[in-house]
């Protein structure tokens, strides 16, 4: 059996991965289905973070775009971030997986604040991580979240998830059936060719901490597994070469 590559990580699901074909709200056989793909990791012995996203449910620019104060709208799509969170908790614990979930806005009867080192230790004790409330700030994605939690703990490598696209293409793949996949790219690379991949206070911020970003589809079961067992089945975002 092949081995991990990595000892600890941070697994960014975006919410729409929560979502399912419906494209919002929360699809239970999905989280399950990611819960199972996040044991399986759990199971090789990797310390897992996970950071979710909220888009599934709320995103603050759309509010801003509908005439909402944006730092206002911003701590709701935060908040939609806790909802999903405590959803893969229920479903990781259910797979008999100990989850804490740690958000970055106090909510003591839901969920442990962030705390940086209480964070480390549960992962220490192989206790999947769920960072909830992005990074508490608003104007920030959970992205910026993945990055700045990443490096706070140490992780080797952000695992992005996506339910759309497979890895990261020279152009939209769905619009153009000449777009290529790349199998490895720099985050220079990206930034100049404009690749859509995420926002760029988080690509600068791996960037400069020096992690790796792999982004893969979480679509095809036992995917996250292989992603840290090293096969190359996505994009692997590195360095600065
Ligand atoms: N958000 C925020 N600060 C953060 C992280 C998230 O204000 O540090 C808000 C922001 O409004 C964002 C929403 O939470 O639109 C949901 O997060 P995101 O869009 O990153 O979720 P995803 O696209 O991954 O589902």
């Amino acid at each position: 059996m092949t081995t991990a590559q990595y000892r600890r990580i941070v697994l960014k699901l975006s919410g729409e991965a929560l979502s399912g074909d419906q494209g919002y709200g929360i699809e239970p056989q999905v989280i399950q289905s990611i819960a199972a793909q996040v044991r399986e990791v759990a199971e090789l012995g990797v310390e897992v973070a996970v950071v979710v996203g909220g888009g599934n449910i709320w995103r603050g620019k759309v509010g801003s775009e509908m005439g909402m104060d944006r730092a206002t709208a911003d701590y709701m799509g935060m908040l939609a971030t806790i909802m999903n969170s405590l959803a893969l908790q229920d479903s990781l614990e259910k797979g008999g997986i100990p989850t804490r979930v740690q958000t970055s806005i106090e909510m003591r009867q839901v969920a442990e604040p962030y705390i940086r080192r209480k964070a480390i230790r549960h992962l220490e004790k192989k206790r999947v991580v769920i960072f909830a409330a992005g990074t508490g700030n608003p104007y920030f994605s959970t992205d910026t979240t993945a990055a700045l939690r990443a490096a706070e703990i140490e992780a080797e490598v952000i695992l992005m998830a996506k339910n759309n696209v497979d890895g990261v293409y020279s152009d939209d793949p769905k619009m153009n059936k000449e777009a290529e996949k790349y199998t490895e790219i720099s985050y220079m690379q990206m930034l100049n060719k404009g690749l859509g991949v995420m926002d760029s206070t988080a690509s600068s911020l791996c960037m400069d901490n020096d992690i790796k970003l792999i982004v893969f589809s979480i679509m095809e079961k036992g995917n996250i597994k292989r992603v840290v067992q090293g096969e190359p089945i996505g994009t692997m975002i590195r360095g600065n070469k």
